[in-house]
């Protein structure tokens, strides 16, 4: 979306009606212009009504990614983050990636008001919609070489449970390796990307999208059960002060990473993990797929599964978890 389409939108963020005239004159510009620019508003996700004498109005109003709620929410731990926003990008994992390879410090974090193309794994995407979603990515450092933080994206998401339960919102489950469930609709998906030596130092650009709202045209798009945080709540969370509890929560929970690793976390996933004691179906990435119980995870982060034919353990990367019947 052009800038020009946000800068309309700030204006019209208040849910309020606003006549073209009015906007024409305040930017300055002609009223087919501001049409125009409203016309690209299609990729949002958002509603706008056009009456005849009124102007413009969207269906609701909408919240800005605002630093100085983000940093208030983070108080003391403001300083471990160095924070961007910006209204729109392809991916910001992919973004930060490209900042990281060029030196960005630990603690960079990049949030979207719109995600265009976001990425799960494997090639898949993450649907959002402008307003609707938090979509952020978090760069951090570590001494540990690239294999030590295979149980990167397991610690991420008792990060985001716990940051959940803060803002007052329970009942939330993890599904291994990344996703963060209510009901076993998805609310918030995780991806990370690591770059560094085996032996260390290591990155990882530490991806995370979570549904406030859901769009009706996201909706459509998402192909599998999915919630958001009104749906599971009832009200709207304000995004900023939600990001900057995120961040803080997560930076707690990376410090105890780089200090025990994954093992430092287990327990407390293993509580939360949806399938644990329960039958599931693994698909391997050659269409083959094994049965069993899910008995828990071990240090790494891997699944550990009791099968008919004994106890096997499988480690995140090109792996998919389902529920399954009974052995
Ligand atoms: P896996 O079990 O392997 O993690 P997954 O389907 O959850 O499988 P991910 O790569 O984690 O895969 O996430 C991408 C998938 O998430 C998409 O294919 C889509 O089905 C779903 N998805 C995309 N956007 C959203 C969203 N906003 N909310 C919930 N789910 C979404």
């Amino acid at each position: 979306m052009r800038p020009l389409t946000f800068t309309v939108l700030r204006l019209l963020a208040d849910g309020e009606f606003h006549s073209g005239e009015d906007l024409a004159h305040k930017l300055d510009i002609s009223r087919a212009t501001i049409w125009n620019a409203l016309k690209e508003m299609d990729e949002a996700g958002l509603d706008l009504y056009k009456i005849r004498g009124r102007g413009y109005r969207l269906a609701e109003p909408l919240q800005w990614l605002d630093r100085t709620k983000i940093a208030s929410a983070l108080g003391a731990q403001a300083n471990r983050f160095n924070l961007e926003l910006i209204d729109c990008a392809d991916s910001t994992n992919t973004l930060l990636m490209q900042k990281a390879a060029l030196g960005a410090v630990p603690g960079s974090v990049i949030a979207a008001e719109l995600q265009t193309h976001g990425r799960g794994r494997r090639g898949r995407s993450w649907y959002s919609n402008l307003g609707g979603a938090l979509t952020f990515s978090l760069l951090w450092r570590f001494n540990q070489g690239v294999g030590l933080l295979s149980g990167l994206s397991l610690a991420v998401g008792v990060a985001l449970l716990r940051a959940l339960k803060s803002l007052g919102v329970d009942g939330m489950a993890l599904k291994w390796p990344n996703d963060v469930l209510h009901h076993n609709c998805k609310l918030a998906g995780i991806l990370i990307e690591v770059q560094g030596d085996v032996l260390g130092p290591s990155l990882a650009v530490i991806g995370i999208g979570i549904n406030f709202k859901l769009s009706e045209q996201a909706k459509k798009l998402i192909g599998q059960p999915a919630t958001d945080l009104y749906s599971v709540t009832g009200i709207l969370p304000e995004r900023n002060l939600a990001l900057g509890c995120m961040l803080g929560h997560l930076a707690q929970v990376l410090d105890t990473f780089a200090v025990r690793g994954f093992g430092g976390l287990r327990a407390e996933w293993v509580e939360h993990h949806v399938y644990h004691n329960k039958n599931v179906r693994i698909m391997l990435p050659d269409n083959a797929a094994d049965e069993g119980m899910v008995t828990g995870v071990d240090n790494e982060g891997a699944l550990l599964l009791k099968t008919r034919g004994g106890e096997r353990r499988y480690s995140t990367g090109e792996i998919s978890l389902r529920e399954g019947r009974s052995l």
